[in-house]
Protein backbone atom coordinates (compact mmCIF):
# COMPACT_ATOMS: atom_id res chain seq x y z
CA UNK A 1 0.00 0.00 0.00
CA UNK A 2 1.41 3.54 -0.85
CA UNK A 3 1.85 5.91 1.24
CA UNK A 4 -0.92 8.07 -0.74
CA UNK A 5 -3.44 5.20 0.25
CA UNK A 6 -2.84 5.30 3.93
CA UNK A 7 -3.07 9.50 3.54
CA UNK A 8 -6.69 8.35 1.83
CA UNK A 9 -8.01 6.43 5.04
CA UNK A 10 -7.52 10.11 6.90
CA UNK A 11 -8.91 11.96 4.23
CA UNK A 12 -11.52 10.92 1.76
CA UNK A 13 -10.88 13.07 -1.56
CA UNK A 14 -13.35 11.40 -3.49
CA UNK A 15 -16.02 12.49 -1.27
CA UNK A 16 -15.10 15.71 -0.38
CA UNK A 17 -15.17 15.86 -4.18
CA UNK A 18 -18.72 15.19 -4.77
CA UNK A 19 -19.24 18.76 -2.58
CA UNK A 20 -17.73 20.38 -5.91
CA UNK A 21 -20.76 20.63 -8.67
CA UNK A 22 -18.00 21.11 -11.42
CA UNK A 23 -16.63 17.80 -11.19
CA UNK A 24 -19.76 16.88 -13.11
CA UNK A 25 -18.66 18.74 -15.97
CA UNK A 26 -16.57 16.94 -18.84
CA UNK A 27 -14.57 19.62 -21.05
CA UNK A 28 -13.65 18.52 -24.07
CA UNK A 29 -16.25 14.94 -23.12
CA UNK A 30 -13.30 13.76 -20.50
CA UNK A 31 -13.95 13.77 -16.72
CA UNK A 32 -12.59 17.18 -15.41
CA UNK A 33 -9.11 16.90 -14.01
CA UNK A 34 -8.76 19.86 -12.24
CA UNK A 35 -4.84 20.90 -11.08
CA UNK A 36 -4.94 24.73 -11.38
CA UNK A 37 -6.36 25.18 -7.20
CA UNK A 38 -3.12 27.64 -7.03
CA UNK A 39 -4.75 29.78 -9.28
CA UNK A 40 -8.53 29.52 -7.96
CA UNK A 41 -9.81 26.90 -6.10
CA UNK A 42 -13.29 25.09 -6.96
CA UNK A 43 -16.26 25.95 -4.87
CA UNK A 44 -18.33 23.15 -2.74
CA UNK A 45 -22.10 23.52 -2.60
CA UNK A 46 -22.11 24.88 0.79
CA UNK A 47 -20.38 28.13 -0.87
CA UNK A 48 -22.41 28.40 -4.14
CA UNK A 49 -25.55 28.10 -1.80
CA UNK A 50 -24.17 30.50 1.02
CA UNK A 51 -23.92 33.24 -1.53
CA UNK A 52 -27.25 32.23 -3.19
CA UNK A 53 -28.96 32.56 0.01
CA UNK A 54 -27.21 35.77 0.88
CA UNK A 55 -28.62 37.12 -2.80
CA UNK A 56 -32.37 35.80 -2.19
CA UNK A 57 -33.13 35.91 1.27
CA UNK A 58 -30.64 37.99 3.33
CA UNK A 59 -29.31 40.58 0.60
CA UNK A 60 -29.15 44.43 2.06
CA UNK A 61 -26.27 47.06 2.36
CA UNK A 62 -24.70 45.98 5.59
CA UNK A 63 -23.91 48.34 9.21
CA UNK A 64 -26.32 50.78 8.31
CA UNK A 65 -29.89 49.69 8.56
CA UNK A 66 -32.21 49.60 11.88
CA UNK A 67 -33.87 47.49 9.63
CA UNK A 68 -34.36 43.30 9.61
CA UNK A 69 -32.54 42.34 6.33
CA UNK A 70 -29.69 44.86 6.91
CA UNK A 71 -28.74 43.60 10.42
CA UNK A 72 -29.40 40.11 9.27
CA UNK A 73 -26.43 40.33 6.53
CA UNK A 74 -24.63 42.12 8.81
CA UNK A 75 -24.42 39.62 11.37
CA UNK A 76 -23.66 37.21 8.31
CA UNK A 77 -20.46 39.81 7.00
CA UNK A 78 -19.02 40.68 10.87
CA UNK A 79 -19.24 36.58 11.32
CA UNK A 80 -17.26 35.85 8.32
CA UNK A 81 -14.68 38.23 9.46
CA UNK A 82 -14.79 36.02 12.95
CA UNK A 83 -14.40 32.87 11.72
CA UNK A 84 -11.50 34.43 9.60
CA UNK A 85 -10.01 35.34 12.50
CA UNK A 86 -10.32 31.78 13.93
CA UNK A 87 -9.07 30.31 10.62
CA UNK A 88 -5.30 31.83 11.08
CA UNK A 89 -5.50 32.34 14.57
CA UNK A 90 -5.93 35.85 15.17
CA UNK A 91 -6.55 36.71 18.50
CA UNK A 92 -8.90 39.59 17.66
CA UNK A 93 -11.30 40.37 14.73
CA UNK A 94 -11.00 44.10 14.83
CA UNK A 95 -7.43 42.87 13.48
CA UNK A 96 -9.01 40.59 10.27
CA UNK A 97 -9.48 43.71 7.96
CA UNK A 98 -11.74 42.83 4.76
CA UNK A 99 -10.03 43.54 1.43
CA UNK A 100 -10.65 42.72 -2.07
CA UNK A 101 -7.59 39.98 -1.99
CA UNK A 102 -4.52 39.09 -0.79
CA UNK A 103 -3.00 41.69 -3.83
CA UNK A 104 -4.75 44.54 -1.96
CA UNK A 105 -4.06 43.57 1.54
CA UNK A 106 -0.39 44.11 0.47
CA UNK A 107 -0.98 47.21 -1.40
CA UNK A 108 -2.79 48.06 1.91
CA UNK A 109 0.72 48.07 3.91
CA UNK A 110 2.83 49.24 1.32
CA UNK A 111 0.39 52.54 1.14
CA UNK A 112 -0.39 52.92 4.61
CA UNK A 113 1.81 50.93 7.23
CA UNK A 114 4.97 51.63 4.84
CA UNK A 115 4.19 55.15 3.65
CA UNK A 116 3.39 56.58 6.87
CA UNK A 117 7.25 55.31 8.25
CA UNK A 118 8.98 56.09 5.69
CA UNK A 119 12.23 58.17 5.17
CA UNK A 120 14.19 58.50 2.03
CA UNK A 121 16.40 55.24 2.09
CA UNK A 122 14.43 53.15 3.56
CA UNK A 123 14.03 49.42 2.58
CA UNK A 124 12.14 46.72 2.29
CA UNK A 125 13.34 42.68 2.43
CA UNK A 126 11.30 40.53 -0.10
CA UNK A 127 12.38 37.13 -1.95
CA UNK A 128 13.69 35.94 -4.94
CA UNK A 129 10.34 33.95 -5.38
CA UNK A 130 7.50 36.59 -4.38
CA UNK A 131 4.19 36.58 -6.78
CA UNK A 132 4.40 40.01 -8.31
CA UNK A 133 1.30 41.00 -5.88
CA UNK A 134 4.53 41.54 -3.38
CA UNK A 135 7.51 42.96 -6.08
CA UNK A 136 5.36 45.57 -7.56
CA UNK A 137 3.27 47.81 -4.68
CA UNK A 138 7.30 48.17 -3.54
CA UNK A 139 8.48 49.22 -7.04
CA UNK A 140 5.96 51.90 -6.60
CA UNK A 141 6.65 52.90 -3.57
CA UNK A 142 10.97 52.60 -4.75
CA UNK A 143 9.98 55.25 -7.94
CA UNK A 144 7.51 57.61 -6.03
CA UNK A 145 9.72 57.70 -2.66
CA UNK A 146 12.81 55.82 -2.59
CA UNK A 147 12.44 52.82 -1.33
CA UNK A 148 15.23 50.23 -1.74
CA UNK A 149 14.10 46.83 -2.44
CA UNK A 150 16.40 44.14 -1.23
CA UNK A 151 15.60 40.56 -2.83
CA UNK A 152 16.45 37.30 -0.50
CA UNK A 153 18.01 34.84 -2.89
CA UNK A 154 17.15 31.30 -3.46
CA UNK A 155 18.90 28.38 -4.01
CA UNK A 156 18.86 25.95 -7.28
CA UNK A 157 15.97 23.90 -5.34
CA UNK A 158 13.76 27.11 -4.79
CA UNK A 159 15.00 27.23 -1.00
CA UNK A 160 15.10 30.49 0.71
CA UNK A 161 18.39 31.53 2.17
CA UNK A 162 18.03 32.09 5.53
CA UNK A 163 21.48 33.34 6.12
CA UNK A 164 21.99 35.68 3.10
CA UNK A 165 18.26 37.35 4.65
CA UNK A 166 19.91 37.46 7.97
CA UNK A 167 22.62 39.40 6.49
CA UNK A 168 20.07 41.82 4.69
CA UNK A 169 18.37 43.15 7.95
CA UNK A 170 19.62 46.32 8.85
CA UNK A 171 18.77 49.58 10.45
CA UNK A 172 17.05 51.17 7.46
CA UNK A 173 14.58 47.68 7.42
CA UNK A 174 10.86 48.97 7.47
CA UNK A 175 9.75 46.01 6.63
CA UNK A 176 9.97 41.80 5.74
CA UNK A 177 7.56 41.30 3.11
CA UNK A 178 8.07 37.43 1.80
CA UNK A 179 5.81 34.53 0.98
CA UNK A 180 4.51 31.83 3.15
CA UNK A 181 3.91 29.57 0.20
CA UNK A 182 6.16 30.21 -3.43
CA UNK A 183 3.08 30.15 -6.01
CA UNK A 184 5.62 29.19 -8.55
CA UNK A 185 7.95 26.14 -6.97
CA UNK A 186 5.58 25.24 -4.08
CA UNK A 187 8.53 25.81 -1.56
CA UNK A 188 7.06 26.69 2.25
CA UNK A 189 9.46 29.46 3.92
CA UNK A 190 10.90 29.28 6.96
CA UNK A 191 8.26 31.49 8.77
CA UNK A 192 9.38 31.04 12.06
CA UNK A 193 12.63 31.68 11.45
CA UNK A 194 11.79 34.89 9.54
CA UNK A 195 10.12 36.24 12.21
CA UNK A 196 12.43 35.58 14.70
CA UNK A 197 15.48 37.24 12.71
CA UNK A 198 13.19 40.26 11.99
CA UNK A 199 11.80 40.67 15.41
CA UNK A 200 15.30 40.19 16.86
CA UNK A 201 16.08 43.78 14.84
CA UNK A 202 12.81 45.37 16.00
CA UNK A 203 11.49 45.00 12.00
CA UNK A 204 8.10 43.65 11.14
CA UNK A 205 6.75 40.62 8.79
CA UNK A 206 4.38 40.64 6.71
CA UNK A 207 3.29 37.14 5.26
CA UNK A 208 1.78 36.49 1.49
CA UNK A 209 0.08 33.64 2.60
CA UNK A 210 -2.09 33.10 -0.45
CA UNK A 211 -0.99 29.62 -1.11
CA UNK A 212 -0.30 28.67 2.46
CA UNK A 213 -3.59 29.01 4.36
CA UNK A 214 -5.76 26.48 1.97
CA UNK A 215 -3.41 24.38 2.58
CA UNK A 216 -0.96 24.42 5.90
CA UNK A 217 -2.45 25.09 9.50
CA UNK A 218 -1.97 28.55 9.76
CA UNK A 219 -1.48 30.17 13.45
CA UNK A 220 -0.68 34.14 13.39
CA UNK A 221 -0.52 34.23 16.95
CA UNK A 222 2.24 31.55 17.47
CA UNK A 223 3.87 32.78 14.50
CA UNK A 224 3.86 36.30 15.79
CA UNK A 225 3.88 37.64 12.32
CA UNK A 226 2.85 41.57 12.06
CA UNK A 227 0.80 41.45 9.16
CA UNK A 228 -0.71 38.25 7.16
CA UNK A 229 -2.37 38.60 3.56
CA UNK A 230 -4.60 36.07 2.07
CA UNK A 231 -7.44 35.30 -0.57
CA UNK A 232 -10.69 33.58 -0.34
CA UNK A 233 -10.86 32.58 -4.23
CA UNK A 234 -7.71 30.33 -3.07
CA UNK A 235 -9.45 28.91 -0.26
CA UNK A 236 -12.39 27.57 -2.02
CA UNK A 237 -14.60 30.54 -1.17
CA UNK A 238 -15.46 33.41 -3.48
CA UNK A 239 -13.09 36.30 -5.58
CA UNK A 240 -13.22 39.18 -4.73
CA UNK A 241 -13.07 39.38 -1.07
CA UNK A 242 -9.64 38.39 1.26
CA UNK A 243 -8.05 39.43 4.25
CA UNK A 244 -5.45 41.75 5.91
CA UNK A 245 -4.56 40.62 9.24
CA UNK A 246 -2.56 43.31 11.06
CA UNK A 247 -1.55 43.24 14.59
CA UNK A 248 -3.96 45.71 16.53
CA UNK A 249 -1.28 48.27 17.93
CA UNK A 250 0.00 48.41 14.03
CA UNK A 251 -3.54 48.94 12.66
CA UNK A 252 -4.39 51.56 15.34
CA UNK A 253 -1.49 53.69 14.33
CA UNK A 254 -1.90 53.43 10.33
CA UNK A 255 -3.62 55.93 8.56
CA UNK A 256 -6.47 54.97 6.40
CA UNK A 257 -5.73 53.88 3.07
CA UNK A 258 -8.90 54.89 1.10
CA UNK A 259 -11.44 57.49 2.25
CA UNK A 260 -15.19 57.19 1.70
CA UNK A 261 -18.19 55.80 3.44
CA UNK A 262 -18.46 53.43 5.75
CA UNK A 263 -15.08 54.17 7.32
CA UNK A 264 -15.39 57.25 9.56
CA UNK A 265 -17.54 58.22 12.75
CA UNK A 266 -18.43 61.93 11.55
CA UNK A 267 -17.92 63.92 8.72
CA UNK A 268 -17.44 68.03 8.11
CA UNK A 269 -16.14 69.84 5.48
CA UNK A 270 -14.15 70.65 8.03
CA UNK A 271 -12.85 67.22 9.52
CA UNK A 272 -13.35 64.09 9.44
CA UNK A 273 -12.88 61.39 12.27
CA UNK A 274 -12.37 57.45 11.11
CA UNK A 275 -14.02 54.94 12.50
CA UNK A 276 -12.03 52.35 15.11
CA UNK A 277 -10.20 49.10 13.12
CA UNK A 278 -10.87 47.18 11.09
CA UNK A 279 -13.62 49.72 9.52
CA UNK A 280 -10.92 52.46 9.24
CA UNK A 281 -9.95 50.33 6.34
CA UNK A 282 -12.91 49.18 4.59
CA UNK A 283 -14.27 52.27 2.94
CA UNK A 284 -17.09 51.59 0.19
CA UNK A 285 -20.02 49.39 0.59
CA UNK A 286 -17.77 45.49 0.20
CA UNK A 287 -18.14 42.33 -1.06
CA UNK A 288 -21.15 41.68 0.97
CA UNK A 289 -21.99 38.23 -0.56
CA UNK A 290 -18.35 37.97 -1.18
CA UNK A 291 -17.87 37.86 2.24
CA UNK A 292 -20.82 35.42 3.28
CA UNK A 293 -19.60 33.26 1.01
CA UNK A 294 -16.33 33.31 2.58
CA UNK A 295 -17.42 32.39 5.70
CA UNK A 296 -18.97 29.90 4.37
CA UNK A 297 -15.53 28.36 2.73
CA UNK A 298 -13.86 28.69 5.77
CA UNK A 299 -16.84 26.56 7.81
CA UNK A 300 -16.36 24.32 5.12
CA UNK A 301 -12.66 23.80 5.21
CA UNK A 302 -13.03 23.49 9.01
CA UNK A 303 -15.20 20.57 8.56
CA UNK A 304 -11.89 18.85 7.79
CA UNK A 305 -8.95 17.94 10.17
CA UNK A 306 -6.06 20.82 8.13
CA UNK A 307 -3.39 18.35 9.52
CA UNK A 308 -5.21 15.49 7.65
CA UNK A 309 -5.95 17.93 4.25
CA UNK A 310 -2.17 18.84 4.80
CA UNK A 311 -1.51 14.74 4.63
CA UNK A 312 -3.65 14.15 1.71
CA UNK A 313 -2.21 17.20 -0.30
CA UNK A 314 1.83 16.04 0.50
CA UNK A 315 1.36 12.72 -0.25
CA UNK A 316 0.13 13.74 -3.46
CA UNK A 317 2.51 15.53 -3.93
CA UNK A 318 5.10 12.94 -3.51
CA UNK A 319 3.10 10.62 -5.86
CA UNK A 320 2.84 13.31 -8.45
CA UNK A 321 7.06 14.20 -7.85
CA UNK A 322 8.20 10.31 -8.38
CA UNK A 323 5.93 9.67 -11.35
CA UNK A 324 7.13 12.74 -13.11
CA UNK A 325 10.47 11.79 -12.56
CA UNK A 326 10.29 8.57 -13.76
CA UNK A 327 9.75 10.53 -17.27
CA UNK A 328 13.31 11.44 -18.55
CA UNK A 329 12.37 14.53 -20.78
CA UNK A 330 10.67 15.95 -17.88
CA UNK A 331 12.39 19.18 -15.76
CA UNK A 332 10.61 19.46 -12.19
CA UNK A 333 11.69 22.96 -10.66
CA UNK A 334 11.35 23.38 -7.23
CA UNK A 335 12.46 20.47 -5.20
CA UNK A 336 12.91 22.18 -1.42
CA UNK A 337 12.52 20.04 1.48
CA UNK A 338 9.38 21.65 2.52
CA UNK A 339 6.95 21.96 -0.27
CA UNK A 340 3.51 22.19 -0.48
CA UNK A 341 0.72 22.20 -3.61
CA UNK A 342 2.43 23.00 -6.12
CA UNK A 343 4.62 21.14 -9.09
CA UNK A 344 6.34 23.29 -11.37
CA UNK A 345 7.72 21.29 -14.60
CA UNK A 346 9.00 21.76 -17.75
CA UNK A 347 9.12 19.28 -20.93
CA UNK A 348 12.34 18.87 -22.73
CA UNK A 349 11.97 20.87 -26.10
CA UNK A 350 8.35 21.48 -25.68
CA UNK A 351 6.80 24.60 -25.21
CA UNK A 352 4.71 24.77 -21.78
CA UNK A 353 1.93 26.51 -23.37
CA UNK A 354 1.80 23.38 -26.02
CA UNK A 355 1.99 20.85 -23.39
CA UNK A 356 -1.00 22.66 -21.56
CA UNK A 357 -2.96 22.91 -25.09
CA UNK A 358 -2.41 18.92 -25.21
CA UNK A 359 -3.40 18.16 -21.34
CA UNK A 360 -6.42 20.42 -21.78
CA UNK A 361 -7.58 18.70 -24.60
CA UNK A 362 -7.35 15.46 -22.37
CA UNK A 363 -9.49 17.21 -19.71
CA UNK A 364 -6.95 17.98 -17.89
CA UNK A 365 -6.69 21.69 -16.72
CA UNK A 366 -3.00 22.90 -15.96
CA UNK A 367 -1.46 26.56 -15.71
CA UNK A 368 1.60 27.56 -17.66
CA UNK A 369 3.22 30.53 -17.83
CA UNK A 370 5.39 32.28 -15.58
CA UNK A 371 3.08 32.27 -13.15
CA UNK A 372 3.28 36.22 -11.73
CA UNK A 373 6.29 35.39 -10.82
CA UNK A 374 8.84 36.33 -13.67
CA UNK A 375 11.73 36.69 -11.88
CA UNK A 376 11.71 32.98 -10.20
CA UNK A 377 11.55 31.95 -13.94
CA UNK A 378 14.59 34.53 -14.60
CA UNK A 379 16.46 32.74 -11.90
CA UNK A 380 16.11 29.35 -13.60
CA UNK A 381 16.98 30.74 -17.18
CA UNK A 382 13.24 29.42 -18.46
CA UNK A 383 10.24 31.27 -19.82
CA UNK A 384 7.81 29.43 -18.09
CA UNK A 385 6.76 26.04 -16.87
CA UNK A 386 3.32 23.78 -16.64
CA UNK A 387 2.26 24.12 -13.30
CA UNK A 388 0.12 21.73 -11.66
CA UNK A 389 -1.71 22.48 -7.84
CA UNK A 390 -3.38 20.30 -5.62
CA UNK A 391 -6.91 21.01 -4.10
CA UNK A 392 -8.11 18.95 -0.72
CA UNK A 393 -10.93 17.70 -3.87
CA UNK A 394 -7.59 16.04 -6.04
CA UNK A 395 -6.51 11.92 -6.01
CA UNK A 396 -4.27 10.10 -7.17
CA UNK A 397 -5.98 9.30 -10.15
CA UNK A 398 -5.75 12.79 -11.37
CA UNK A 399 -1.89 12.95 -11.12
CA UNK A 400 -2.06 9.59 -12.93
CA UNK A 401 -4.06 11.52 -15.83
CA UNK A 402 -1.69 13.79 -15.85
CA UNK A 403 1.11 11.78 -16.58
CA UNK A 404 -0.57 9.75 -19.16
CA UNK A 405 -1.65 13.23 -21.34
CA UNK A 406 2.43 13.92 -20.70
CA UNK A 407 3.03 10.79 -22.57
CA UNK A 408 0.49 11.76 -25.03
CA UNK A 409 2.21 14.76 -25.46
CA UNK A 410 5.78 12.88 -25.84
CA UNK A 411 3.94 11.25 -28.25
CA UNK A 412 2.74 13.93 -30.50
CA UNK A 413 6.10 15.61 -30.71
CA UNK A 414 8.12 12.42 -31.12
N1 LIG B 1 0.48 35.86 -3.68
C1 LIG B 1 0.54 34.61 -4.12
C2 LIG B 1 1.64 33.72 -3.62
C3 LIG B 1 -0.38 34.16 -5.06
O1 LIG B 1 -0.31 32.92 -5.52
C4 LIG B 1 -1.39 35.04 -5.50
C5 LIG B 1 -2.41 34.61 -6.53
N2 LIG B 1 -1.91 33.90 -7.60
C6 LIG B 1 -1.42 36.32 -4.98
C7 LIG B 1 -0.49 36.70 -4.07
C8 LIG B 1 -2.46 37.33 -5.40
O2 LIG B 1 -3.70 36.90 -4.95
P1 LIG B 1 -5.02 37.65 -5.45
O3 LIG B 1 -4.95 37.65 -6.94
O4 LIG B 1 -6.11 36.76 -4.93
O5 LIG B 1 -5.02 39.00 -4.86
Amino acid sequence: MSALNGSRTAFAAERAREDFPIFGETPHGKPLVFLDSAASAQKPRAVIDAVRHCYEAEYANIQRGVYYLSQRVTENFEGARDKARVLIGAAESREIVFVSGATEAINLVAHSFVRARFERGDEVVISHMEHHSNIVPWQMLRDELGLEIKVVPIDDAGEFQLDAYAALLGPRTRLVAVTHVSNALGTITPAAEIVRLAHARDIPVLFDGAQAVPHLPVDVTALDCDFYAFSSHKLYGPSGIGVLYGKAEHLEAMPPYQGGGEMILSVSFERTEYADIPHKFEAGTPNIAGAVGFGAAIDYLRGFDMAAVRAHEQALLDYATARLTEINSVRIYGTAEHKCGVISFAVDDVHPHDVGTILDLEGVSVRTGHHCAQPVMDRFDIPATVRASFGLYNTEADVDALVAGIRKVLEVFS
